[in-house]
C-alpha cells in the first residue's frame, strides 16, 4: 500500500529477484517484490494459463497489437498476426539495432524460456566473470543454483527412442560427422513428465508448442521453486502489475521508491510511493540499466558512478537454419524444450543449441541458436529529448558472432552437401541477427558495483540480476545469474544486515 514503510524492495522477479527473496526471507527479513507483470496464475477462459505459439492470442506479448515472433516468416512469408493489446508474458523491446526479448509476470524470464540451465566449462568461467573465485562457484554456488531450480537430465536411453528429439537425433548425426562435439545439456523440464507427453498419458505441453508464450504444466519456472519457497516463508509479498519509476533517497534515511500500479491495458491506474530500508535491483540486464541510467542522469542517485549502462552483451546469440535431405526429416511433432548442443566454442567461439521449430509439420530443416564470443559491447544512455533510454547497439555488430556461427554451420553444410534456409527471417536471409534472448551486463560486477553487487555511492542499494555480468556466459545465462545471486546475496546477509 502507498505510504507503506518496508526493510526490502526487491525491483522484479526473475533469477536475481527471487533468490534475493528466499535468502532473506530465511534470515528472518520481510521481503516485498515488485513485478511489472501479471501473476500468472489464473486460467483464462480455455482453461490454461498460458497460450500457444501455434495459437498465440492476447496472452502472449506485452503491449503489442501485432505478434512479433522471433522467427517471423515461414517459407518466405510473414507469419506475425493481429492481437489485443495485453500486459502479455513475451516483451520484445525495440533498441535501434537490437530487438531485447524478455518475459514479463512473477517469474520473469523463467516463464518463457528454454529452460536449458546449463553450467559454464570451468575454463571458461575467468572469461565470463573476472573478479570471481572460481573455487566458490564451483564447489558451493553453482551446485546450490542447480539444486534450488530442479536442474536435471534427460533419460539417454529413452532419447533414443522418443520422436520428438528426432530433430536433436540428426543434430547429433551432422555434428558428429562433421567432426564437431555434441552432448546433452540440463534443463528445468521434469523429464518424467516430458515421458509422459510422448507416451500419450500426460496433457501436452512441450509436445503442445508450449515455450515462448509459458508453458502449462512441465517446465520448473521459478513459480514452482524459489519463489514457491519464498512465499512459503510467510515473509515475501509479490505485487504484480506494479511497474518501479524511481528511487530516491529519503531524508530520514533509506529510499522513496515510486510505483505505479497498471491495468492489462498498461495504463497507469494508481501511482504509489513506499520508504524501503534497502532496495534491489533485480529487474533484468534491460530493466535496472534503464532505471539506474535515467536516475543518475536525471540527478535522482547522481553519486551512481560512470560505469552505469555500459558493458552491455547479446551473449553472442545468432540464429540460422540448414535445409535437410528428404531422408533427414526432422519429425512433425518436436519438443520445444531443447535437450542437446554442439560446443565449438574453444576452437571457433562458438555453442549451437540444437533448436527445435515446432511449426507441427515435417519442415525437413534443422534449427539452431548459437551463443558466440562475439566482442562487441554496447552502452545504454539516458535521451532527454525523448525522455527514454537509449541503447547504441548496431545491428552489424553481430557479423563476428554470424562469422563464430559458421564455423560450425559451413563445415556441416560442406559435408552433408546440404545449404542454408533462407525463408526463416526474411525473403532470402539466412541469419537471425535482430535479436537476443540474453541481455546481460549494464551495470557490471565490481564496476558499477563492488564485487558483490553493492552499488558505488549508496548504501542499502544493490544490484543482483543478469546486469550484472559483463555481456557473455559462454552458454545459456540464468543457472550463472543464479549462482552469482547466491553468492552475492549470502555475502549480504552475513555482512550487511
Ligand atoms: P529477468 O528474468 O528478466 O527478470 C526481471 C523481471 O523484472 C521481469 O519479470 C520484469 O518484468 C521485471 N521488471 C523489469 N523492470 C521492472 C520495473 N521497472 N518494475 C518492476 N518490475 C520490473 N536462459 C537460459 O539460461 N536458458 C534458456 O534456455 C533460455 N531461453 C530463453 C528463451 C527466451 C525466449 C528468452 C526471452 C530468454 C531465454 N533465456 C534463457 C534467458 C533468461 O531467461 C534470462 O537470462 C533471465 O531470465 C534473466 O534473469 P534476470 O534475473 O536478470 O531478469
Amino acid at each position: 500500500a502507498s505510504g507503506e514503510h518496508v526493510p526490502v524492495l526487491v525491483i522484479g522477479t526473475g533469477y536475481g529477484g527471487s533468490v534475493a527473496a528466499l535468502r532473506l526471507a530465511q534470515a528472518g527479513v520481510d521481503v516485498h517484490m515488485i513485478e511489472m507483470g501479471m501473476a500468472w496464475d489464473t486460467p483464462g477462459s480455455d482453461g490454461k494459463i498460458f497460450c500457444s505459439t501455434l495459437n498465440p492470442d492476447q496472452r502472449s506479448y506485452w503491449l503489442r497489437t501485432k505478434t512479433k515472433q522471433p522467427l517471423n516468416y515461414f517459407l518466405g512469408f510473414p507469419i506475425d498476426r493481429d492481437i489485443p493489446r495485453y500486459t502479455g508474458i513475451l516483451d520484445a523491446e525495440e533498441f535501434s539495432g537490437i530487438t531485447v526479448y524478455q518475459g514479463r509476470g512473477v517469474g520473469g524470464g523463467s516463464l518463457v524460456n528454454g529452460g536449458m540451465a546449463v553450467t559454464p566449462k570451468r575454463e571458461n568461467f575467468s572469461f565470463v566473470l573476472p573478479s570471481v573465485n572460481p573455487d566458490e562457484m564451483y564447489d558451493t554456488y553453482y551446485p546450490r543454483a542447480n539444486a534450488g531450480l530442479g536442474v536435471g537430465l534427460i533419460d539417454s536411453a529413452w532419447f533414443e527412442s522418443a520422436s520428438a528429439y528426432q530433430y536433436s537425433r540428426v543434430g547429433r548425426k551432422h555434428a558428429g560427422r562433421s567432426g564437431f562435439p555434441w552432448g546433452f545439456v540440463p534443463n528445468v523440464y521434469d523429464w518424467n513428465y516430458m515421458k509422459q507427453e510422448q507416451a500419450g498419458t500426460a496433457t501436452k505441453s512441450a509436445l503442445a508448442g508450449e515455450i515462448l508464450y509459458g508453458n502449462n504444466y512441465g517446465k520448473k519456472s521459478l513459480q514452482k521453486t524459489y519463489i514457491a519457497q519464498a512465499k512459503a516463508t510467510g515473509r515475501v509479498t509479490i505485487s504484480p502489475l506494479h511497474r518501479v519509476t524511481s528511487v530516491a533517497p529519503a531524508s530520514g534515511g533509506g529510499y522513496t521508491v515510486s510505483i505505479d500500479q497498471l491495468n492489462t491495458n498498461g495504463d497507469v491506474t494508481t501511482v504509489k510511493t513506499v520508504l524501503a530500508d534497502r532496495v534491489f535491483f533485480a529487474a533484468g540486464s534491460v530493466g535496472t540499466s534503464k532505471l539506474l541510467v535515467k536516475l543518475k542522469a536525471t540527478g535522482v542517485l547522481p553519486l551512481l558512478n560512470d560505469e552505469i549502462g555500459k558493458g552491455w552483451g547479446d551473449n553472442g546469440n545468432v540464429m540460422c537454419g540448414r535445409a535437410n535431405w528428404l531422408w533427414d526429416p526432422t519429425g512433425s511433432l518436436q519438443s520445444t524444450i531443447p535437450c542437446s548442443g554442439i560446443d565449438n566454442w574453444t576452437a571457433g567461439g562458438a555453442f549451437a543449441e540444437v533448436a527445435p521449430l515446432p511449426v507441427g509439420i515435417e519442415t525437413f530443416a534443422s534449427f539452431y541458436l548459437s551463443i558466440t564470443k562475439n566482442p562487441n559491447r554496447a552502452q545504454f544512455s539516458w535521451n532527454a529529448a525523448t525522455g527514454k533510454v537509449d541503447l547504441n547497439w548496431q545491428t552489424a555488430w553481430k557479423q563476428p558472432g554470424i562469422d563464430m556461427a559458421k564455423t560450425i554451420f559451413d563445415k556441416i553444410n560442406a559435408k552433408e552437401g546440404t545449404i542454408y534456409r533462407t525463408d526463416l527471417f526474411g525473403v532470402y536471409k539466412i541469419w537471425g541477427d535482430h535479436l537476443t534472448y540474453h541481455p546481460l551486463g549494464g551495470a557490471v560486477l565490481n564496476k558499477a558495483t563492488d564485487n558483490y553487487g553493492r552499488l558505488a555511492g549508496y548504501p542499502g542499494l544493490y544490484v543482483i540480476d543478469g546486469s550484472l555480468i559483463p555481456g557473455n556466459t559462454s552458454v545459456n545465462p540464468f543457472v550463472t545469474i543464479t549462482a552469482l545471486a547466491e553468492r552475492n546475496i549470502e555475502k549480504i546477509i552475513a555482512t550487511d544486515l
